[in-house]
């Protein structure tokens, strides 16, 4: 264990520093929540213009494993965490040397490599009570020609890198993951079988650095294309027997992990109401930006306590909430491909709703630029809004 024994580290007051990896919209959304509980935030991120790195008090230019850029975010910083799964696991180790990191770079190594997070969740299933899909690690042409027959058709999926469904690939036979494989540059990949989903579910967690667990109420996730779609919370497929599973598993991982910070589990359920994890993400998640709008404590706003060694707080929804991304399509014509500005004085005139963008300026198809999401009495209503708002902005509901 390279971070420092947490319990003896007083709490980071506000007023002090906290330094993110990485400066995506996670990281302006870390940075807004840290700075309106008093902190400062310094952002370390290759690129100059940044959706955290227009409202972090400071912008650190350099790349993920760059040691001076490291240095100086440990330098400034009480404490430091990520904003993605991505970032170098010895980045993290060099920080722990200085600074409390929260996650540990143990933490993010295992969720940023495929085979790590199959692994640690097929060794963490007696006490999960979970198993993840069958599947088999494609490192070699070899490996293809002994694929068992159960696992196709199937999804090949690169071991490292893979995000809103890219480095993905649906294969139906031996030839096509071949081919699939070849296409990827024979890059270390997994083959996963390809599971008749009921519908998906996610769970995020937070643990203090004192062992504390607090888990937010389930989500129920609707993809398109590969990428997040809505998030409902409640779900409305979810049932309480499902939902008391999937915390209950999403606990005992955390505590297995012996993770400190925001940790998000998706599952999968299938059609006989069992459950499958898919993967977990060391951070923040997409699915949990309805905690923003509707619940005591949001997801960003958790990280802060997190890492700062502060009681965590109450996760407690307030509103029944269903969230919408935004992609770069909204700011398109449909019909001739111009550019346009969404009817945002439209969207804003419906009841309960919240607007959230990431401050990008260059709207491209497929590009996450922010979220709404809807909070009302009734989910009906916040259903029925979000409907209204799609209709608006023109997207297929
Ligand atoms: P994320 O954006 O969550 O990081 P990702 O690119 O890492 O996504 P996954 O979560 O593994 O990819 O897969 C994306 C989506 O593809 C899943 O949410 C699910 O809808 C579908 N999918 C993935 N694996 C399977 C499977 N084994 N069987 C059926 N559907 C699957
Ligand atoms: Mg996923």
């Amino acid at each position: 264990m390279t971070s420092p024994k947490s319990p003896l580290l007083p709490a980071a007051h506000p007023s002090a520093w906290l330094g993110v990896m990485g400066g995506g919209q996670l990281g302006r959304m870390f940075a807004q929540a840290a700075q309106s509980m008093g902190y400062q935030v310094a952002v370390l991120e290759p690129a100059d213009a940044c959706p955290a790195g227009q409202v972090a008090q400071r912008l650190i230019n350099a790349g993920y494993a760059d040691a001076a850029g490291l240095d100086a975010l440990a330098a400034q910083c009480l404490a430091v965490t990520t904003e993605f799964e991505n970032v170098p696991a010895d980045s993290l180790s060099r920080l722990a040397r200085q600074v409390f990191v929260a996650p540990n770079a143990h933490g993010v190594s295992v969720a940023q490599d495929r085979i790590a997070e199959k692994r640690f969740f097929v060794d963490c299933a007696a006490k999960s009570g979970v198993l993840p899909a069958p599947h088999k690690v494609i490192a070699s042409p070899a490996d293809i020609d002994a694929i068992d027959d159960d696992l196709l058709p199937g999804i090949l999926k690169t071991v490292r890198m893979g995000y809103d469904g890219k480095g993905q690939v649906r294969v139906r036979s031996r030839d096509e993951v071949r081919a699939a494989f070849d296409g990827m540059g024979q890059v270390s990949c997994l083959l996963e079988k390809m599971l008749p989903l009921a519908y998906e579910v996610s769970v995020l967690t937070a643990r203090g650095a004192d062992g504390e667990a607090v888990v937010y109420p389930i989500a129920e996730n609707v993809h398109r294309d590969g990428v997040l779609f809505t998030t409902t919370v409640p779900g409305v497929n979810v049932t309480a027997a499902c939902a008391a599973l999937a915390q209950q598993a999403a606990q005992a991982m955390v505590a297995e992990l012996g993770y400190v910070g925001v940790l998000c589990i998706e599952f999968f359920v299938l059609a006989d109401g069992s459950l499958v994890v898919n993967e977990m993400a060391p951070r923040p998640h997409n699915s949990g930006h309805y905690t923003m709008d509707a619940c005591v404590t949001s997801q960003f706003a958790q990280q802060v306590r997190a890492m700062a060694r502060l009681p965590l707080g109450d996760v407690r929804q307030h509103s029944p909430a269903v969230m919408l991304n935004l992609l770069g399509d909204v700011w398109f014509n449909d019909d001739d491909d111009t550019a346009r500005e969404p009817a945002w004085d439209q969207v804003l005139a419906l009841p309960g709703a919240c607007l959230h963008l990431y401050g990008k300026d260059d709207a491209r198809r497929g590009r996450k630029m922010g979220h709404l999401t809807f909070i009302a009495p009734t989910l009906e209503q916040a259903q029925q809004q979000l409907r209204a708002a799609c209709d608006i902005l023109g997207i297929a509901p």
